[in-house]
């Protein structure tokens, strides 16, 4: 490759790097980036999923909560923004699972944090739990969907729009030292695409510490051989590299929570009293609560934030786009615009409305033939009934026409009976009336 005038080799990208003879002031850039965004304040959401408690586990809850989930995550929520959030009480009897979002506005030194934190209520409590997972999954997508029509708006606001998409799930464990329920595998199977998942035994002063190193590797076994993709902090930034592969073993986090403060020496701290002793919750060597916070806040929030945009949006986005006819090449390989995608679309559409027409009218033609068909045979039976009816009435007639032809003779031949009789009669009362007399006076007499 030639040098270039100057002297300096164009890079490989076509551009060429230059050497600035005194100070310009764009290094102010990132400056400038973080007074914005400061201005701006941040937004991070949160979505709490409880697995599903083991039998063994599930009445020990029950009666310490009287029917509250249980698993602690209002408690651990509570403790790592060191708040206390007003979440109502729910319980294990919901027909269906629900999710709850709540959001508040915190602030830290001159940083506004807009956090939401969205609870599932209800999960696993069903006797069918098969699709107890689908809310939570519709409920990812429709955050997905409401940016994304932002985003396709012609006048879009997403300067001052409320980002409701998921930035982390944290999956809470019951610290039961048995195997994962196949719907929690299911849940985080039909989830790591969309969200980055953080696995967190909950409760985690209730196993013992051999015990639990032994649960922790079962887990991430499992998930391994389930393929279950759970969230990484980021190794390739050079800066939390280190610290990140080292949190990367520790997963997932074995967590206590409380918002109980115990004097310990001239300190107030977090921990859980027992009998036997105390548990800080912010005691490196008695749980994992001080990672979760590090990882979860103070070093990864932003990652967080990006690999949801960067990698499950975007997902989320080619699909639709996708969905909806939209290509970035055409079947040459060739760019297309989003005008051609737009007419390709649209003729698409165009004739698959007219095969829809197409279709619906042979439909309305065969239905139509169909009916035909019916009105024709019930004319002609309707047909037939008639020409049978007027045959019984032709016949019905015939026979009475030759009843009365029988009864008029009748009457003819009565009636000149009757004359017949009326003659004789009329004759013999002229012939013989002195006999008649006779037959009188013997009646009167007595004589018979
Ligand atoms: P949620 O229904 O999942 O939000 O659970 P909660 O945070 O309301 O906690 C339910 C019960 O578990 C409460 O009595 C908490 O005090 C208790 N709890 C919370 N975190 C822990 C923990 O780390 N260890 C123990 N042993 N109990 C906890």
């Amino acid at each position: 490759m030639a040098a270039s005038r100057d002297g300096q080799q164009p890079q490989n990208d076509g551009y060429r790097s230059l050497s600035l003879s005194g100070h310009v002031g764009f290094d102010s850039l990132p400056d400038q980036l973080v007074n914005k965004s400061i201005k701006q304040g941040f937004c991070f959401n949160i979505l709490c999923i409880a697995g599903i408690l083991c039998a063994k586990f599930l009445p020990q809850l029950f009666c310490l909560t009287l029917g509250e989930t249980g698993t602690g995550k209002s408690t651990l929520i509570d403790s790592l923004f060191n708040t206390r959030f007003d979440d109502p009480v729910s319980t294990h009897f919901q027909p269906n699972v629900r999710l709850r979002a709540q959001t508040y506005e915190l602030q830290e030194s001159n940083v506004r944090l807009k956090l939401t934190i969205v609870n599932t209520v209800g999960f696993g409590d069903q006797i069918n739990k098969e699709d107890s997972y689908q809310p939570i999954v519709d409920y990812i997508d429709a955050q997905f969907e409401a940016y994304l029509q932002e985003e396709l708006k012609i006048k879009r606001s997403l300067f001052s729009y409320h980002d409701t998409r998921i930035h982390a799930c944290l999956y809470f464990i019951s610290p039961t030292g048995h195997s994962l329920k196949t719907l929690d595998l299911l849940t985080m199977k039909s989830l790591d695409s969309k969200v980055n998942i953080i696995p967190i035994i909950s409760k985690a002063d209730s196993i013992s510490k051999t015990e639990l190193q032994k649960f922790k590797n079962k887990l991430m076994s499992e998930l391994v051989s389930n393929d279950v993709q759970i969230y990484q902090f980021p190794t390739d930034d050079e800066t939390v590299s280190q610290i990140n592969t080292v949190m990367n073993g520790h997963l997932p986090f074995a967590v206590v929570g409380s918002t109980e403060k115990v004097k310990i020496g001239n300190k107030m701290v977090k921990a859980r009293q027992y009998p036997w002793g105390i548990v800080e919750v912010e005691k490196e060597n008695h749980c994992d609560f001080v990672k979760l916070r590090e990882m979860l806040i103070c070093t990864n929030m932003e990652d967080l934030r990006e690999q949801t945009h960067a990698r499950h949006y975007e997902l989320y986005r080619r699909s639709r786009l996708e969905e909806m006819g939209f290509r970035d090449t055409g079947p040459e390989n060739k760019p297309v615009s989003l005008q051609e995608a737009y007419e390709a679309k649209r003729h698409e559409f165009y004739l698959e409305l007219q095969g829809k027409e197409e279709e619906m009218r042979q439909h309305f033609v065969q239905r139509m033939k169909e009916k035909e068909t019916i009105l024709k045979e019930a004319e002609q039976q309707i047909q037939t009934k008639l020409e049978h009816l007027m045959l019984m009435h032709q016949e019905e007639k015939l026979k009475l026409e030759k009843k009365k032809k029988a009864l008029e003779d009748d009457i003819a031949m009565f009636n000149k009976k009757k004359a017949n009789a009326e003659l004789l009669q009329t004759q013999a009362f002229v012939s013989t009336p002195v006999s008649l007399k006779r037959d009188k006076d013997r009646k009167n007499s007595g004589f018979v």
